[in-house]
C-alpha cells in the first residue's frame, strides 16, 4: 500500500516538521539514546507520521520518518515505526482534536511517574499549562493498546495535555505536534521545580477557582492562543 499523490506534499512537510521537532527533545535534554518519540496526524487522513524505531537522534532525517495508519501499520517508509506507535495511533483514533503526540522518559517527570504521584498544581505556570495537577495514568504493558487506552482514559476528561503513565513516563498531546512537544518540555520543567521545592518543605496548592481563572486566561487570551482555541486557518485540514 502506498500513499496517494495528493497527500504527498502534506506528508513531506510533516516528515520535516516531525524530524525537526525531535531535535527539540535533545535540545531540552528530555531523551537519551533512542528513547522518546514525536508523531503528527496527517490532517484529514487516517494517517500519522512518527519516528522510526531505534533511530539515533544525531542522524535522523525527514526521509527516515515513517507513515502509519491509525492502527500502527506501516504505510510508507523504509524503517520500522517506533515501538510506541500503537499508543500514538490509539490516541489519534479516540481524540479527534489531537494533532500531535509526544513520549519521553524525561528525568523529573518520569521520577513522579515512578512514584505514581501527580504533580500538584502549586505554581501559576502549572495552572496555565495543565489546568490543575498533572495526572497519573495506569500501569500498562507495551505492545498492545493498553498504553493508548490509559492515555485516553485520563486525558479525555482532563484539561492537562500531559499524563504521567505509572512506572513509565510522560505522554503529551497537542493540537499540533509542536504543541505536544511544548507540553513535554513544560511537564519536565514543572516536575523539576516542584521536586526541588519539596526538598525544603511543603508547597501549598493554588485554589481551584484561581487555577481555572489562570488556565482560562492563558489558554484563551495570552499569546497566540492555546490548544482550546479554534485552530487557525492554515492549520485546518
Ligand atoms: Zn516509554
Amino acid at each position: 500500500m502506498t500513499i496517494t499523490s495528493d497527500v504527498n506534499r502534506v506528508v513531506a512537510d510533516l516528515r520535516q516538521q516531525v524530524c525537526d521537532l525531535h531535535a527539540q527533545l535533545t535540545r531540552y535534554e528530555l531523551v537519551i539514546w533512542t528513547a522518546g518519540n514525536v508523531s503528527a496526524r496527517v490532517p484529514g487522513r487516517d494517517l500519522l507520521v512518527i519516528k522510526p524505531s531505534g533511530a539515533d537522534y544525531d542522524s535522523l532525517t525527514a526521509d527516515d520518518m515513517v507513515v502509519c495508519d491509525l492502527y500502527g501499520n506501516l504505510v510508507d517508509g523504509v524503517l520500522d515505526p517506533s515501538s510506541d506507535t500503537a499508543a500514538h495511533a490509539y490516541v489519534y483514533r479516540h481524540m479527534a482534536e489531537v494533532g500531535g503526540v509526544v513520549h519521553t522518559h524525561s528525568t523529573y517527570a518520569t521520577a513522579w511517574a515512578a512514584r505514581g504521584e501527580p504533580i500538584p498544581c502549586v505554581l501559576t505556570m502549572i495552572a496555565d499549562e495543565f489546568g490543575g495537577d498533572v495526572p497519573v495514568g495506569p500501569f500498562a504493558l507495551i505492545g498492545d493498546d493498553s498504553i493508548g487506552r490509559g492515555i485516553v482514559e485520563v486525558l479525555r476528561d482532563s484539561r492537562s495535555p500531559a499524563v504521567l503513565m505509572r512506572n513509565h513516563g510522560p505522554f503529551t498531546i497537542g493540537r499540533t505536534a509542536r504543541d505536544a512537544v511544548k507540553a513535554a518540555v513544560m511537564v519536565e520543567d514543572v516536575a523539576r521545580t516542584v521536586h526541588i521545592s519539596r526538598q525544603l518543605g511543603t508547597a501549598p496548592p493554588i485554589d481551584a477557582s484561581d487555577v481555572t481563572a489562570l488556565f482560562e486566561r492563558y489558554q484563551n487570551v495570552y499569546g497566540q492562543g492555546g490548544r482550546h482555541t479554534e485552530p487557525s486557518e492554515e492549520n485546518q485540514p
